[in-house]
């Protein structure tokens, strides 16, 4: 009688382990799926001078994709050395004092009319 219920106990433990590596996958779904586009969202966002705030977007698995791949589209922002505001890195005038900014700080640009 003892040892059919520890051959129960032992099988119990073994039918739990596909349920313990389901959770496992589960887990790591959840992580590459949800967690995995903010990090790389927020990484973005900071090489770019953008607010990492946007990916509080990423509430939603969904919408933290979409912010990433909006995030690795759009050009970097630099800022503007007179006025302080965001400008995007194509741009040869700030639209905020309309002073020339560059986006190679070294590098003069000719002058512009
Ligand atoms: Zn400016």
């Amino acid at each position: 009688m003892n040892t059919i219920e520890a051959n129960n106990f032992s099988s119990g433990l073994i039918s739990l382990i596909p349920i313990l590596f389901g959770l496992i996958l589960v887990v790591v779904v959840i992580f590459l799926f949800w967690v995995l586009p903010i990090m790389l969202g927020i990484k973005q966002a900071r090489k770019k001078n953008y607010s990492p705030a946007w990916m509080c977007l990423g509430i939603h698995p969904l919408f933290g994709w979409i912010a990433f791949i909006v995030l690795v589209c759009v050009r970097p922002r630099i800022r503007c050395a007179s006025c302080g505001g965001f400008v995007k890195d194509n741009f040869f005038k700030c639209p905020f004092c309309h002073e020339a900014v560059s986006a190679n700080p070294g590098q003069e640009l000719p002058p512009r009319l």
